[in-house]
């Protein structure tokens, strides 16, 4: 028997251990279960060289709980060890500035182990003492046994098994008492090695008789030793991709499609991506991506190794290649990783461009579960965007698609305004916007559905990318201004507009979440007499800034929605509102702006008396008189509002006019709603 010091610079690396690998507790055992496989993988190369005789058919890792004397033991049929073997690979840990590395590293057991080759050590995270009993397969070799209780110390002797092997038996400590639940291992097992190229046992499988649970003959093989990813794509069906999806996601449902990857250069990758079913939202994907390396699954979060957008689609990615062992940080500036990242991206929007060109009409019947991650990546990836144009599809309200360029083709006629940009119509929701929708089809133009959760910022992108489109969504005007064609024909002047205003205001609902901007326009005896319209960039500024809740845009956000009350002058029922004003207040308006006509005029006199000279050049009568008109001006202003507001919130068809309107909106509510319905039965008696 032999004693021996570990030889770690550090005084007890154990404490350490102990101490820093506290987040990952559970992956010991996939250390302790790789370097079994590992070793089982060394064996059958050898026997494949024909440098091993013995029978490697039958060879596989086995787990086993032992709850009395609480341990778990790993079993492999692998290559073994010799006593000059442990002493070199186990006992001899090169250390070096480790205190500083695990206090960087703390959090991340991955970093860490990787970093010192610690994975057989990591069994001490649960374990008070560790064997290992193996016996190598080189001819002659006697078995031994190394026993470390956590102290640098280990013992080493000859020992007796049977067979050439290892195992390791690890007898759990205190804290670690979960990990002798068959359940909490099974967990692990499905979690860590479902796909390791060994078979792993664990077990037998149970099975119920006379209400009991009992063991079958049959081994609880927990892997399936060569998942899909890992066969070529001609030896796989459609129905094989499914099956494999379900084995990695049991609850979920069936993919759209599949991308096989298969790179050997300038590294190496291989993996399955699905494409998901992607309802409507940005909900956390609860089927992750699951990054393997070489069939051990190493993490479910590819945040940084891929980009953001492709975290959307599910399936595994495996690659010896990345650096599994090391801290997230340093993976996501790793120029491989960027690589691997590169090409999947690639590869991605290659698959997604044959699907549009070989079968179209597929592509377009899948195109409202693929739309969200195809713009996301246009919106967040600058590659992607750059094929994507290509076969991104717009959908109209009639339910047909189009690519850009036909889009293009097709409102070019009708659409394209008197500065020469391409307006492109849109509603985000065809029920509320009904009317707007029909008006603008009535005059010829093509609306498009955009209904989906991205489409403000990639309707911004678009206008960002092309200067001259712009979209315009179908209620942000009245349909004969959505695109103008030529400059408007005589409208009122703002004076009028003015002197009307008021009496629309009058009976336009106060409400803290939006006012109301009251215009006037030519729609014409058979357009509607009055309108509700949002202006485009308010609105969507208000939707960015929600999407985005508050930060930068949050200014928008907060201030009230104004809507615009586009009143239309040549309806007659506004030109009898107009009428009903000049018999009932006439006279007094005609007074008001008579004595507003020689108020200005007065103001105009004394402008040309002040008009070159300094302030203190004008006499202070002269001010004086001038302060005096104002006033007067001011005065008259007010009185002519007043009464314009009295009479307009007398004004049952105007109010009338603006509840319709608001109606149409779906805007009209409660008690509002209820004035509407008994003043209209009024009206009809
Ligand atoms: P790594 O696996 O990263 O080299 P480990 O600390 O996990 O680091 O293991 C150290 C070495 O011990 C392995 O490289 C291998 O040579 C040996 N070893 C560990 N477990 C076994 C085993 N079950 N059978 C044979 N050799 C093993």
């Amino acid at each position: 028997m032999q004693k021996g010091k570990i030889g770690v610079s550090s005084d007890n690396l154990f404490p350490i251990i102990k101490k820093f690998l506290y987040s990952d507790h559970d992956i010991f055992l996939r250390e302790i279960i790789s370097n079994a496989v590992d070793a089982t993988q060394k064996l059958r190369t050898l026997a494949l060289r024909g440098e091993y005789v013995g029978d490697m058919a039958s060879s596989k890792v086995s787990v086993a709980i032992d709850p009395i004397a609480k341990t778990i033991t790993v079993s492999d049929n692998g290559i073994g060890m010799t006593a000059e073997e442990v002493e070199k690979f186990i006992n001899q840990i090169a250390f070096s500035g480790a205190e500083e590395f695990l206090e960087k590293y703390k959090d991340d057991a991955n970093a860490i182990i990787g970093h010192f080759g610690l994975g057989f050590y990591s069994s001490f995270m649960v374990s008070s003492q560790v064997e290992i009993i193996s016996k190598s397969y080189r001819e002659g070799a006697t078995a031994i046994r190394w026993e470390c209780d956590g102290s640098p110390e280990y013992i080493l002797e000859e020992s007796e098994r049977a067979e050439v092997g290892t195992d390791i038996v690890m007898h759990i400590n205190a804290d670690s008492e979960e990990f002798l639940e068959k359940a909490r291992i099974s967990g692990i097992l499905t979690k860590y090695c479902k796909f390791l190229q060994v078979p792993v046992v664990f077990g037998k499988k149970s099975t119920w008789k006379d209400g009991k649970e009992v063991d079958t003959e049959e081994d609880n093989q927990i892997n399936d030793v060569a998942p899909a990813w890992t066969k070529k794509p001609v030896d796989l069906s459609v129905e094989d991709y499914d099956k494999f999806y379900h084995q990695l996601y049991p609850m979920a449902e069936d993919p759209l499609f599949h991308i096989h990857l298969n790179v050997d250069y300038p590294f190496n990758l291989t993996g399955i991506l699905y494409f998901p079913k992607l309802k409507n939202t940005m909900e956390v994907q609860k089927n992750k991506i699951q990054l393997y390396s070489n069939q051990v699954f190493v993490t479910d979060s590819v945040e940084g190794i891929v980009p953001e957008f492709l975290t959307l689609l599910h399936g595994v990615l495996d690659s010896p290649d990345i650096p599994l062992n090391v801290s997230r940080s340093y993976l996501q500036s790793d120029s491989n990783v960027k690589k691997i990242s590169g090409h999947i991206t690639k590869k991605v929007s290659d698959r997604l461009s044959q699907l549009f060109t070989e079968t179209r009409e597929d592509f377009e019947a899948k195109w409202d579960d693929l739309r969200l991650f195809i713009e996301y990546g246009m919106l967040t990836e600058e590659k992607f965007y750059e094929k994507a144009v290509k076969f991104f599809l717009f959908k109209n309200v009639d339910g047909k698609y189009f690519t850009m360029d036909e889009y293009e083709t097709l409102i070019k006629g009708e659409q394209t305004d008197k500065d020469k940009n391409l307006i492109y119509l849109y509603t985000n929701n065809p029920e509320e916007q009904f009317t707007f929708v029909q008006a603008a089809k009535n005059k010829g133009y093509d609306v498009l559905l955009m209904n989906n959760v991205l489409a403000t910022p990639l309707i911004n992108q678009l206008e960002q990318k092309f200067s001259d489109r712009r979209f315009v969504r179908v209620d942000s005007d009245v349909a004969e201004h959505l695109i103008s064609k030529e400059d408007p024909k005589h409208e009122l002047s703002w004076e009028e507009k003015n002197e009307l205003s008021p009496i629309f205001k009058a009976v336009c609902p106060e409400n803290k979440d939006y006012g109301f901007i009251v215009d006037f326009k030519d729609l014409g005896e058979n357009g509607f007499p009055m309108m509700i319209t949002r202006n485009e960039f308010m609105r969507r500024m208000k939707d960015m800034s929600s999407m985005q809740g508050g930060g930068g845009m949050s200014f928008y956000g907060d201030m009230p929605e104004n809507l615009n009350l586009v009143v239309n002058t040549s309806h007659p029922l506004v030109k009898q509102i107009f009428e009903e004003r000049d018999a009932v207040i006439g006279t007094e308006l005609e007074k008001i702006s008579g004595e507003l006509k020689v108020k200005n005029l007065e103001k105009a006199e004394i402008e040309k008396e002040k008009k070159g000279k300094k302030d203190e050049e004008i006499p202070s009568e002269v001010k004086e008189m001038s302060e005096d008109i104002e006033k007067a001006i001011t005065a008259l202003k007010d009185d002519q509002k007043t009464k314009l507001t009295a009479f307009g919130k007398e004004n049952k068809l105007a109010k009338q006019l603006v509840d319709l309107a608001l109606l149409a909106n779906g805007m009209l509510k409660g008690e509002d709603l209820d004035k509407f319905v008994k003043r209209s039965f009024e009206l009809i008696k």
